[in-house]
């Protein structure tokens, strides 16, 4: 019986983690879970799932009487706070953001394994996190499809060194749209993702291929791959999660249905697998599988990250930073899609070069970020 301390239950891939617990409830307990203001329904994940610890930022005006012998934890810092009464063998963080960086940080120090979906966290400290998890000896695995599916790749490669990691990105909803189309698109349009269902962040970051930059500054963290070995593959029926080329050109790929309970029951069973009861993939029937190269002419984020990462310091940070405050200025209808991408360059070019060397400089350089972003917003405001 291995104990998880679940942190962002009550969102898609939580209640994914819960299904795949579900599925195997002689092999795992929920220790702790959490949420950030959804109270009504993190008190029925506690009911059923019965954790010693639980948390939410926004304090709830009351804990029903039946879920008192929960410890409950509320406000600035309850991630670590939750953490720290939790003790658990492993941590899965699917919070969604740069909240993720304290706590996978605090993760690596109270837990054996770090099963990691929040990428926000690499992307922004990825240096500090892995830097920490050597120092520790802790282990880091991928829970985001196409970095579970390069590891799973690896298993078995022996000291073979890789030639290049091909991430698939499917292109999202977007991927056939004109470039004046793209720029008005509406929230309806970004959350209607082609293949996966997921929170409304990561599904807006997906139709503005953000999703993929931000991947590819994971995987140059997650496996100590250069850019130039980072590829990306358009591949709209994402049914390859993503490859992984040897010296003498064998590339070796994972498929599966999307359906993150995979990755997620891979990372939560490593080195064994979770069997769930998801559908299975038939190869026959889906017929053929195709691939494009992106076009960063009508999705310019994909390039960014590579640029911001290409330059280091304060730079991911900053684009990670601007493209949050951005995200969240498109889903409450405040700029036009477009916005996210002239947002995002901007904030780049705003930013002055600075090393990172502690979590205090990546926190003054996502505040300055957004700084810079919520000043673009308001010349973008619709209407
Ligand atoms: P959701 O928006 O569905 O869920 C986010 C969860 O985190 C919720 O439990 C939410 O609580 C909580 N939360 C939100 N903001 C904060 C905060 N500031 N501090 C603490 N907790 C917070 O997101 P997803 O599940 O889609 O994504 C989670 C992470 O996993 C992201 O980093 C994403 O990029 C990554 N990921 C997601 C995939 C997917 O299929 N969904 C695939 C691969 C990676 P509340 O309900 O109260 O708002
Ligand atoms: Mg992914």
């Amino acid at each position: 019986m291995r104990t998880i301390a679940l942190l962002g239950a009550t969102g898609s891939i939580g209640r994914q983690t819960l299904d795949v617990v579900r599925s195997a409830p002689d092999q795992f307990h929920i220790t702790a879970m959490t949420a950030h203001a959804n109270a009504d329904a993190l008190f029925a994940l506690v009911r059923e799932f019965k954790p010693e610890v639980a948390g939410l930022y926004v304090e709830p005006d009351h804990i029903p009487e039946d879920l008192k012998s929960t410890e409950w934890f509320f406000g600035e810092g309850f991630l670590t706070r939750v953490l720290e009464a939790a003790k658990a063998d492993d941590v899965l963080s699917a919070v969604v953001g740069i909240a993720g960086l304290p706590a996978a940080l605090k993760a690596l120090e109270t837990s054996e394994r770090l099963l990691l979906a929040n990428k926000e966290s690499l992307v922004t400290g990825g240096h500090l996190v892995m830097e920490k998890a050597k120092r520790l000896g802790r282990q880091i695995l991928p829970v985001d499809s196409e970095h579970s599916a390069i590891f799973q790749c690896l298993q078995g490669a022996a000291d073979n060194p890789v030639q290049s990691l091909i991430l698939t990105a499917s292109g999202g909803p977007f991927r056939t749209w004109n470039k004046e189309r793209v720029f008005s698109a509406k929230v309806s349009d970004a959350l209607g993702h082609p293949t996966w269902k997921m929170g409304p962040k990561i599904t807006v970051d997906c139709a503005s291929m953000m999703n993929k930059g931000l991947e590819v500054i994971e995987a140059h963290h997650l496996f100590n791959m250069p850019l130039e070995k980072i590829d990306v593959a358009v591949h709209p029926e994402s049914i390859i999660h993503s490859m992984v080329e040897f010296e003498d050109g064998a590339v070796i790929a994972q498929l599966g249905l999307p359906d993150m309970r995979v990755p997620i029951g891979y990372a939560m069973g490593y080195p064994n697998r979770v069997p769930f009861g998801g559908e299975r993939l038939n190869l026959k029937k889906l017929g053929r599988l195709t691939f494009e190269e992106p076009d960063t002419g009508r999705f310019p984020c994909l390039k960014m990250a590579y640029e911001a990462q290409r330059m280091g310091g304060v730079m991911p940070v900053a684009l990670n930073g601007g493209n949050e405050a951005a995200v969240a200025a498109f889903l409450k209808e405040k700029i036009p899609f477009g916005g996210i991408a002239e947002i995002n360059a901007r904030v780049l070019e705003r930013t002055a070069m600075k090393p990172v060397s502690c979590v205090g400089d990546v926190y003054e350089a996502d505040r300055a970020a957004r700084e810079l972003a919520e000043r673009e917003i308001a010349r973008l405001l619709i209407g």
